[in-house]
């Protein structure tokens, strides 16, 4: 009988939350040396360290598809939303559209967005008229101008689109 003593294989349970772990903060699988009960103990708590990434739960966030940039308005799965800089940053928000054409939902930045097909200029206005939008889509303002209101989008807007 042999009286030399193995460290402790990890256990199935330890393997399986250090590869929950490691996904959480964007790690792959572990695949290094094998781990004794001891190390992976260790391995968790430096995994736990670590800080975890805020993480997309949307579905559409696994897609793989692109993250666009251009501000506008984009079909998200038959859900329409817009896309808008910030006057002070810059930095690009999505909303839904209401009812009237005014800014709806707030969604954060453009990951929201991710695998969403931007709509033409002529598909705004479209989309516009037909939901009968009384606020310009593209920037919230009413519409007064009855060109603008047939249109769907205020001239500025129509001309920078
Ligand atoms: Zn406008």
């Amino acid at each position: 009988m042999s009286t030399t003593t193995f460290a402790r294989a990890a256990t199935p349970k330890q393997l399986a939350f250090i590869d929950r772990l490691r996904a959480e903060r964007g790690l792959a699988a572990y695949d290094g040396p094998a781990l004794s009960t001891r190390t992976a103990s260790a391995h968790i708590d430096e995994l736990m360290a670590m800080p975890r990434p805020r993480v997309e739960r949307a579905p559409e966030a696994f897609t793989g598809a692109p993250v666009p940039s251009e501000p506008g308005v984009y079909d998200l799965e038959g859900v329409f939303y817009y896309a808008i800089p910030t006057r002070n940053t810059g930095k690009i928000w999505t909303y839904t559209i209401t009812a009237e054409g005014k800014r709806g939902e707030f969604f954060g930045g453009m990951v929201k967005l991710r695998g969403a097909r931007r709509l033409s200029a002529e598909e705004v206005s479209a989309l516009a008229i037909a939901r009968g939008h009384t606020y310009c889509i593209l920037c919230s303002r009413l519409l007064t101008d009855p060109e603008s209101v047939a249109r769907g989008i205020g001239p500025i807007c129509a001309r920078n689109y």
